[in-house]
């Protein structure tokens, strides 16, 4: 039987990464190692284009990174020193090549791709307009609707133009676009989505995190602002905030989950934030135990935080295949667990007579939360504590994070002891949303005006999902996959 994705459908998941260079004259290659090490923003699809001044180049492919990018005949092609890249992950129906970014569009002013991460929550409803007035959809993506909204304004340059198209939409967007002239960074009026500034060889580029910057020896210059349009051209650097100012409301998920530890996002190393909530879970929920065991690769700098706070010594009680691939051959039908062993697998000798704190970020569905308790519990340990990085998560996501419908959550579901029950530990915790807050410099989560969105765990949407209608699959419209206009 072939399976696909067996082990990650239990992850929220990050949809999208982006990466931008202006004035390099290896910018396809530095893009591709801007995208490579975003890779965990994204694992199906990737694209870059690239401007020469006079002439647009693109190559876009389903896979990795390394699939589309890693022949250097493809680079070759990818000619000039502007470039846009982009790394994309799908959640429903085929992935098809016309979805994947940067999407290309010939303008009254020239060419323009653009990539995008977040999800528009008015995108559907705005598409609908378009497609009544005649526009023609080439793809199912949101990103589309800002390339029409760029093409119809009646503005005259490319900035206004596309000034006037975000004034329209609504939702979480960090873009990177490129003209004949300039590269463009935008971020949305609420910052939902990272986004960040670095320099290399006196050349300006753009990436969804810092790591990015790492991989090519870009030097870091700072976060784009929350509203912030930066217009990267021979001219030099240009900032436009063409918006109120609204009180930011960065996603706090990126600092549990979806940035890699080695970034720092508005100005917080992800990796210390980590380490601080797994510190908050100990002080709040602390058990008598002989080892902590992080669930890898994610559930690591928390655990450490943990055990140093509590004092247990921390173990590598469960060892991560770092080779596993996308899909698999299952021996046969029944064979129980083989998905969540192919990718965590017990380790024995750390485990065996022991009580057990296992530490991982999130619970979503918690299948593979189940399948790991069975897996410590049959390697011999006598207590299995699980203590989770993240408040219950009990609200879908909007903003360009793949999750579930409500129902298909696990803390939508249940309280505490039944989920407890439900995947078969002693106990069970969850970090407090102030102690999160702590986690990440505030005293305490303002419930006025929630410093950071935080709407999976409590609801409190920082822009109202439009498009969003209850009771139906409607949710997340970058991913309309082959949903009819
Ligand atoms: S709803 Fe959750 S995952 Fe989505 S942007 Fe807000 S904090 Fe991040």
């Amino acid at each position: 039987m072939l399976t696909t994705h067996p082990y990650d459908d239990d992850k929220l998941r990050e949809e999208c990464g982006v990466f931008g260079i202006f004035g390099h004259s290896g910018a396809a290659a530095l893009v591709a190692l801007g995208l490579h090490a975003l890779q965990h923003r994204g694992q199906e699809a990737a694209g870059i284009v690239t401007c020469d001044h006079e002439h647009f180049h693109n190559h876009r492919g389903l896979g990795h990174v390394e699939d589309n990018f890693g022949n250097e005949a493809v680079i070759r092609r990818l000619k000039g020193a502007n470039a846009v890249g982009h790394v994309r992950y799908s959640t429903t129906g085929e992935t098809l090549l016309r979805n994947v970014q940067p999407l290309f569009a010939e303008m009254e002013f020239g060419g323009l791709a653009l990539g995008h991460n977040g999800n528009l929550t008015n995108a559907m409803a705005i598409r609908r307009q378009l497609v009544r007035r005649g526009c023609l959809f080439q793809s199912t993506t949101d990103t589309e609707v800002i390339i029409h909204l760029i093409a119809i304004s009646l503005y005259s340059t490319v900035e206004d133009r596309l000034i006037d198209a975000l004034r329209q939409i609504e939702g979480a967007y960090s873009l990177v676009a490129l003209t004949k002239n300039s590269v463009i960074g935008v971020r949305d009026p609420l910052g939902i989505r990272p986004l960040v500034l670095g320099k290399i060889d006196g050349a300006w580029c753009l990436a969804s995190e810092s790591c990015a910057l790492d991989i090519i020896g870009a030097e870091f210059v700072r976060d784009v602002e929350p509203g912030e349009i930066l217009v990267l051209s021979a001219e030099g650097l240009r900032s436009i905030k063409p918006f109120a100012v609204k009180p930011r409301r960065f996603c706090i998920f990126e600092y549990i989950y979806f940035a890699r530890p080695d970034s720092v996002c508005e100005g917080h190393s992800v990796y210390e934030v980590r380490k601080r909530i797994g510190a908050e879970l100990a002080r709040e929920s602390h058990v008598a135990a002989d080892v902590v065991v992080p669930v890898p690769d994610s559930g690591v700098p928390a655990a450490l935080g943990y055990a140093y706070e509590a004092g247990i010594p921390f173990e590598l009680g469960i060892i991560r295949n770092h080779y596993v691939g996308r899909t698999f051959i299952q021996p046969t039908d029944n064979t129980r667990h083989t998905g969540v062993k192919m990718k965590h697998n017990a380790n024995r000798t750390m485990l065996a007579g022991k009580r057990v704190v296992l530490v991982d970020d999130s619970i979503v569905r918690g299948t593979t939360s189940r399948k790991i308790v069975e897996m410590v519990r049959q390697a011999g340990a006598t207590e299995v504590h699980m203590r989770i990085s993240s408040p219950p998560t009990t609200f879908s996501c909007y903003f360009g994070i793949d999750t579930p419908e409500r129902d298909k959550l696990l803390a939508a579901r249940y309280d505490l002891d039944g989920m407890a029950k439900l995947i078969g530990v002693d106990s069970l915790a969850f970090v407090s949303l102030d102690g999160l807050y702590r986690a990440v410099g505030e005293a305490k989560r303002d419930a006025k005006v929630p410093q950071f969105c935080d709407a999976c765990f409590t609801g409190d949407y920082p822009v109202i999902p439009t498009d969003y209608v209850e009771g139906t699959d409607s949710k997340q419209l970058s991913l309309l996959t082959e949903e009819p206009a």
